[in-house]
């Protein structure tokens, strides 16, 4: 019989997890690692599908991640082995002629393209940054392990890519060198972490070919602990905003649903294309320049009249359909709304502690219901799951990451979480819990 406490996922202590990981590497490479790399996962309280429209999003990075012990080579291979039970093949041996776009690793869409991605994207930095320069015959041998759903909408892709990235800085290039082991967490500055970033999104824009707009790996590497971080996608600012007054009497919970998205990559692009076709009929680079600074729902009426007006004499919009496309842009601008608002909600401190949650909770709420009517990326069990949560009394509830599976974020008062749980289980037996503490970003362990 199980104890409603067996729903959690707990993250893990950081130090035992090491010592595993680096017993393990010992036994799989017969050599000693190097080192331990970490990054987190997070939950987004707002700003789904819009990172790309370079709208806001207010990520928070989890206790839970993906550790990454390594050691250098100097045969320019990469050796990769993943102890997640449903992905572990071995090793992977990537060769140096392998890393990079267009060379496809083994199978199409294997995890080491992530990994060997980040390593190539790395290379591209060191061109314009000396600092970041790395040799030619650099290689390495890598054991992966995460604490975090995969597929799971908690972003273990940009955590596998954020870890290995500091893995490769620390053991392939100058920076690493004078900055050895924990150093490296110093040495980083706000601008590496935001340039290291970048380069993590090109590694999977350009290697594995998914379509990320920067918020995850953003999350990963720039994160605060204690802080939501309030991601401008405009120019990849960042504020982090104080989250006590949200957590001063509740907690956020995110519901693992078990159910994982990854199978689901050709219905997000075509959710993308439906927002940009859309975004090309209003005759704009960027859908965030359609809506004012400071934006409020009379604006997104006044862009959504526009687009009716230009799409009245047609039957097609790049052949998609003009009502979905609609919706995909009343989802993008109504959730640049939301961020816009929690943003502010939060730099501020004139709300109560009751107030701001219910506020909140309910930004929350609204978020879910415009993913699953507009963008239409939600699913059964999530949908059940948030309509669960706000029964047994959440102040909000919404579906995050991209959708077609994936986790629910709720904020949620102590007392009420032992109903939840239960309630959950009935649910689905595949149902995990993880508490969503603001946690820092990736580092050297
Ligand atoms: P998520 O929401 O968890 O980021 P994605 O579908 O975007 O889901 O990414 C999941 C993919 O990332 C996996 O299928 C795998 O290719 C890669 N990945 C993530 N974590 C790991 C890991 N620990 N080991 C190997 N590959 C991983």
């Amino acid at each position: 019989m199980r104890t409603t406490d067996a729903v959690w996922l707990a993250p893990g202590e950081p130090q035992e997890i090491q010592s595993d990981l680096v017993t393990r590497f010992q036994q799989e490479y017969g050599r000693a690692a190097s080192g331990t790399w970490f990054a987190p996962g997070r939950a987004n309280l707002n700003g789904e599908h819009i990172d790309f429209h370079a709208g806001r999003c207010l990520p928070l990075a989890l206790a839970h991640g993906t550790y990454v012990a390594a050691a250098p080579r100097t045969d320019g291979q990469l050796r990769l082995r993943t102890l997640d039970p449903s992905l572990d093949d071995g090793v992977t041996m990537v060769a140096p002629d392998a890393i990079g776009p267009g060379a496809a690793v083994e199978a199409t869409g294997h995890w080491s393209q992530y990994v060997s991605g980040v390593l190539w994207a790395l290379r591209e930095l060191g061109d314009s940054q000396p600092e970041f320069q790395v040799d030619p015959d650099f290689g390495a041998d890598l054991l992966v392990l995460s604490t975090l759903p995969i597929g799971g909408g908690l972003s273990s892709s940009a955590a596998l890519e954020c870890a290995s990235m500091l893995a490769f800085l620390a053991l392939g290039t100058p920076f690493g060198q004078e900055n050895p082991l924990q150093n490296l967490n110093a040495a980083l500055t706000k601008q590496h972490r935001k340039d290291l970033a970048a380069a993590c999104v090109r590694a999977e824009v350009e290697v594995v070919g998914a379509g990320t707009g920067g918020l995850d790996q953003s999350a990963a590497l720039r994160a605060r602990p204690g802080k939501v971080l309030s991601l401008d996608c405009r120019d990849f600012s960042v504020t982090p905003l104080d989250i006590g007054c949200i957590l001063r009497g509740y907690r956020l919970i995110a519901v693992d649903t078990g159910e994982a998205h990854r199978l689901a990559d050709g219905q997000f692009g075509q959710r993308r294309a439906d927002a940009e076709a859309a975004t090309a009929l209003l005759g704009l680079d960027r859908l965030r320049d359609a809506l004012p600074e400071r934006p409020r729902k009379a604006d997104v009426t006044h862009v959504l009249e526009e687009f009716d007006r230009l799409s009245e004499q047609l039957e097609t919009l790049e052949g998609r359909s003009i009502a979905a496309c609609r919706r995909r842009l009343r989802h993008a601008l109504t959730e640049m709304v939301r961020s816009e608002k929690l943003h502010h909600l939060l730099s501020g401190d004139s709300y109560g502690v009751r107030h701001i949650a219910s506020t909140i909770g309910d930004i929350l709420t609204a978020g879910h219901m415009s993913m699953r009517d507009d963008a239409e990326v939600s699913f059964d069990v999530a949908d059940m799951v948030v309509e669960t949560a706000l029964a047994q009394g959440a102040e909000g509830a919404r579906l995050i990451g991209g959708g077609f599976g994936g986790s629910v974020l709720v904020l949620i008062s102590p007392a009420a979480i032992p109903k939840l749980t239960a309630a959950l289980e009935r649910i689905s037996r595949s149902i995990r819990l993880l508490d969503v503490a603001p946690s820092a970003a990736a580092h050297a362990l």
